[in-house]
């Protein structure tokens, strides 16, 4: 019955696709907040290396890459679960935790992802209210209006640190006390997908309450700022007896060798992602500065993207996809009148900007 209420989880337009429907061949897709530089070289250099491997099956244990993964968390590699994406760990909850009677609480505006995996294990979503769009925080998580959704039934909450679509987020101390609030029976999943961009001295990394908390659980990915969403990496952290479950029920060889391999090799890579963040923030601020010049709101966000109130966000999505620009409309986010575009080169932002300017016009 769950997966008879579901809807698919739309990815952002493929380009080709777009090349095809349109007849155009130089296409930006800023659609899926991926990182806009390619992968790093030594990520690369991994992969290639590692497929020499690829008539054997993956280390189902993913050794390596947990070790270098726990050592740079500070944490035991029993802790650590890989996933196919952070999507197939965020599925792994929901198949430990939920199921028929039981419910998740997560924000209104939150990511897609919770809704899907937590109707596919038959369990009840229970959609909290956002913050108000007047708040400090539009649009973002009403911690008190999640807690007051939790009940007997609840197995898991969901808590995007920063949030997708909204790109906004919670300080380390309301987030803290609101972990410290939930019952013993709740597991709460904060999910970090793009943690490494917060320049927020606020911004938490809850990695480093999970001595302290046996019901939380941390996503991370590969996607984002390590820019190997295509290799398809992510992982949680969590207390090892959460852990043991988790690996109850995930399929033996869920990452791929070469995907291992690139993980492994982009989490050494430390330039990489200081040049992708430095990159990132200086173009997004760039870019939210010329949104703003254009009359337009757009939220705060401590992300690879910014949520921006286009008005007829259908039209604007479909001129920006003539001017072969892919951005995300988020209506199906609950955000008919805005846009989600990921900060991308330079020069893309500039194009995005240009065919944007000529759509809405200058209002301000
Ligand atoms: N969490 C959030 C908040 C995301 O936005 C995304 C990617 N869109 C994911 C998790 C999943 O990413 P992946 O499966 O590529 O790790």
């Amino acid at each position: 019955p769950g997966v008879q209420t579901l809807h698919p989880y739309e990815p952002g337009k493929p380009m080709d696709e777009l090349q095809r429907e349109y007849g155009l061949t130089d296409i930006i897709k800023l659609a899926s907040n991926e990182n806009p530089r390619g992968p790093g070289e030594k990520a690369l250099a991994a992969a290639r290396e590692a497929m020499a491997d690829a008539h054997r099956y993956p280390d189902g244990n993913g050794f390596r890459l947990k070790q270098a993964l726990a050592t740079h968390h500070g944490v035991a590699p029993e802790t650590i679960t890989l996933g196919n994406g952070s999507n197939d760990v965020l599925a792994l909850v929901a198949s430990t935790f939920l199921g028929p009677g039981r419910e998740a609480v997560f924000s209104e505006h939150a990511f897609a992802v919770y809704p899907i995996v937590t109707s596919a294990a038959g369990a009840t979503a229970s959609v909290a209210p956002a913050l108000g769009s007047d708040s400090g925080m539009p649009f973002g998580h009403d911690l008190d209006a999640m807690r007051a959704r939790v009940t007997d039934a609840t197995r898991v909450v969901f808590v995007a640190n920063p949030n997708n679509p909204t790109g906004t987020w919670l300080g380390r101390r309301e987030l803290k006390a609101f972990v410290q609030s939930l019952p013993d029976h709740v597991i709460v999943v904060i999910d970090e997908a793009y943690c490494e961009y917060s320049d927020s001295p606020q911004q938490p990394d809850a990695t480093e309450w999970l001595s302290a908390f046996p019901n939380l659980v941390v996503t991370r990915t590969f996607s984002k700022v390590h820019g190997l969403a295509g290799f398809r990496v992510g992982y949680s952290i969590a207390h090892p007896a959460v852990a043991e479950l988790f690996n109850r029920v995930r399929q033996p060889f869920n990452v791929s060798t070469s995907a291992q391999a690139a993980a492994e090799a982009a989490l050494a890579d430390t330039d990489y992602v200081r040049e992708s963040v430095a990159m990132n923030n200086e173009q997004r601020e760039w870019l939210r500065g010329e949104l703003e010049q254009l009359g337009l709101d757009v939220l705060p966000s401590a992300a690879n993207f910014l949520c921006v109130r286009v008005g007829d966000a259908g039209a604007v999505y479909e001129g920006l996809l003539r001017a072969g620009v892919i951005v995300r409309p988020v209506a199906g986010y609950g955000l008919p009148e805005w846009i989600r575009v990921t900060v991308g080169l330079p020069d893309e932002n500039r194009r995005f900007l240009d065919a944007l300017t000529g759509l809405v016009g200058r209002r301000a």
